[in-house]
């Protein structure tokens, strides 16, 4: 039985007002409408509380159909304890719940949903029908309601369970329907909240469709086969288990290894009480415990499970947010860290470690048993970039002319500008650098693996070698897009990689452009790709590190719709492809660095906007030795 909770009004009471009345009791739907805005963002919030209360009703089983992004459908069928004919209709509700009955329920609440307001608000702006049936009735309910308005109730003969069809949400809000992305940026919204959902119970049976395909289909099972039907069977010789129990809190889950760790978030998830929850302070936790084991600037995956007792926590009494506070933070901070560290001991990883290596602070990963990475740069030695027609077309970010000019004063003696200064194209025409005596130097320094250091005209001039490579790399990308001729590939035995259905989704859109720079990829189906070449000078040594890392610096780059889908995949590109940091490079592959980064447009800068190139000037020096 639903029961309607009491409305408290903290709302003073405003004083009379001295002209004649303004104030006026909004209409019932358009208030509803607004508090939507706080539960309903987008498609995604509709499956997140539907499929919640579908597992509070107690389904084992539970089907998520989505059309176009869930802008046209999102509906839910579960096989849960459903609704009688009156708790269907007082369901739409506002404070309508069966899941509280006095405020102190609310400390003890272990339901997921339980403000009583999720459906009336998807009621108010969308088209639902609501088909419902308890097993012990012949008969179940359908509801037809549209923009807080009932169009019909009747009974029906259906399936036993729940069924929610919500179309067209935002219908009568066209500007929050306006403000939706695309099709295929909400359903990737819907498929994280199916995720973290589907992670939390792997008990029960999950089903998603978008658009008659199917995405996921996952049995019943334990945690780790989810994980493993999620992510794919990939990731299954990469997670450690983790498990503690104390007093105050219990944990549980697994822990990845540090290759499996990535550049941008996606698979870090925090559950408590079975509830996703993002937790900022406790991710700080799980980084300490990786500290040192991995690769720069990146994230390791997690899927950690705390239970505590509800009166030890402030559960989400807002809706969408997902941050949960702990009576006993530092603690429980503690006790994450300890068991994160215990798990990784398990994979050994830690002794073979060599902390004593004077460079530890900025070292990657490293291994003892992992061969010491060759860098893998080569450029084609007859590419002129001074050729008119190999120009980039466009300017690619930070003022490139102003600071060519600059470069130009740099290298020249005295600092005089370079014969017909102005044109990028002079500085092209040495194979090495004039270090002000007009000689080619050979005299770069590698420092800690990460900078190039050489000797310039006012000083000295410091590099970070994977900031350049990426800039060389970007340029390169931008002109093979801009020329339409492909860069040149490097053959590979074809290897097959499964991703998850989000990767899938977005490296099948932009297949096209891949291969103008120079990709071989062809789409299997099934969230199956076969890669057989990829662009050459790119460091990486696998196509699935390549991908990923690719992967996870486009994602993270979305949402920009000015900056071209093109733009975006070179700039991913250039940053999965570079030299990292930690390779050893010769001197002739120094040389050729610098060569081709000032051969750029704009060689001061990073594709994200970082400086390149710093220079120490000869005052400066100078003050030092005072
Ligand atoms: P809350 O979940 O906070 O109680 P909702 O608006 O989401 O509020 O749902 C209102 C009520 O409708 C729930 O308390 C529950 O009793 C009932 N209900 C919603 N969905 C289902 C479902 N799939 N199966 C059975 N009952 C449901
Ligand atoms: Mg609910």
């Amino acid at each position: 039985m639903i029961i309607l909770t009491f409305e408290i009004l903290y709302a003073p009471i405003p004083e009379p007002l001295i002209m004649s009345d303004i104030i006026h009791l909004l209409p019932d739907s358009v208030a509803s409408q607004i508090a939507a805005g706080e539960v309903i963002q987008r498609p995604a919030s509709v499956v997140k509380e539907l499929v919640e209360n579908s597992i509070d009703a107690g389904s084992t089983a539970i089907r998520v159909i989505a059309r176009d992004g869930g802008k046209t459908l999102i509906q839910i069928v579960d096989n849960g304890c459903g609704m009688s004919e009156t708790d269907a209709r007082m369901s739409f509700e506002r404070h309508a719940t069966s899941k509280i009955r006095e405020a102190v329920d609310l400390f003890a609440i272990r339901t997921l949903g339980f403000r009583g307001e999720a459906l009336a608000s998807v009621a108010s702006v969308a088209q639902v029908i609501l088909r419902t049936r308890k097993p012990e009735n012949d008969l179940g309910t359908e509801i037809i309601i549209a923009g807080s308005k009932v169009e019909s109730q009747n009974p029906v003969s259906c399936a036993s369970g729940t069924s929610f069809a919500v179309r067209n949400l935002f219908f009568n809000v066209p500007a929050r329907r306006k403000f939706l992305k695309t099709n295929n940026a909400e359903l990737k919204h819907i498929i994280y909240e199916f995720q973290r959902i589907a992670l939390a119970n792997p008990e029960v049976e999950f089903i998603l469709e978008h658009n008659d395909s199917e995405i996921y289909s996952l049995p019943r099972t334990n945690l780790k086969q989810r994980i493993i039907h999620i992510f794919g069977k990939g990731i299954n010789q990469n997670l450690t288990n983790i498990d503690t129990v104390t007093s105050i809190v219990r944990i549980s889950g697994f822990v990845g290894k540090p290759e499996l760790a990535r550049r941008t978030p996606g698979e870090q998830f925090f559950f408590v009480n079975n509830r996703f929850m993002k937790h900022p302070y406790f991710h700080k936790a799980v980084l300490s415990a990786y500290e040192k084991i991995l690769p720069p600037e990146t994230i390791p995956s997690y899927f950690i499970y705390l239970e505590a007792d509800p009166d030890t926590i402030d559960i989400n009494i807002h809706p969408t947010k997902t941050e949960i506070k702990f009576e006993n933070e530092l603690a429980i901070f503690q006790i994450l860290l300890a068991a994160t560290r215990e798990a990784l001991g398990k994979f050994n990883l830690m002794p073979s470690i060599d902390f004593n290596r004077e460079s530890s602070v900025e070292f990657p990963v490293y291994r003892r048993d992992d061969p010491v990475p060759v860098p893998q740069i080569s450029y084609n030695r007859n590419y002129n970039p001074f050729d008119e027609e190999h120009r980039i077309p466009e300017k690619s970010g930070h003022d490139g002319g102003q600071n060519l000019k600059h470069w130009e004063k740099l290298y020249s003696p005295e600092g005089i500008p370079l014969e017909g200064s102005g044109e990028s194209a002079k500085l092209t025409g040495h194979s090495s650098m004039p270090n002000g005596n007009g000689k080619p130097t050979d005299s770069f320094i590698q420092l800690k693996t990460r900078y190039i250091l050489t000797p310039v005209k006012s000083g000295l001039m410091m590099i970070d070698q994977r900031r350049a490579h990426e800039r060389i790399l970007y340029e390169k990308y931008i002109r093979s897009f801009a020329m339409n001729y492909p860069v040149a590939q490097r053959s590979l035995f074809p290897e097959t990689i499964e991703l998850d259905q989000a990767d899938y989704l977005i490296l099948r859109e932009i297949m096209e452009d891949l291969h103008t720079i120079g990709f071989d990829i062809r789409d299997f189906g099934g969230n199956t790709l076969v890669i057989a070449g990829y662009p050459a000078e790119i460091s990486k040594e696998t196509p699935r590190d390549l991908l990923e890392a690719f992967l996870d610096h486009y994602k993270s780059t979305g949402g920009d719709i000015k900056t071209g889908v093109r733009e975006r995949i070179a700039r991913s590109l250039a940053v999965a492809g570079a030299v990292n940091y930690g390779e050893t490079l010769s001197q002739e592959v120094m040389q050729e660095m610098v060569d081709h980064l000032f051969a750029c447009e704009s060689p001061a800068y990073s594709p994200s906007g970082k400086p390149v190139v710093v220079i120490m000037g000869i005052e400066e020096i100078e003050k030092k030795f005072k």
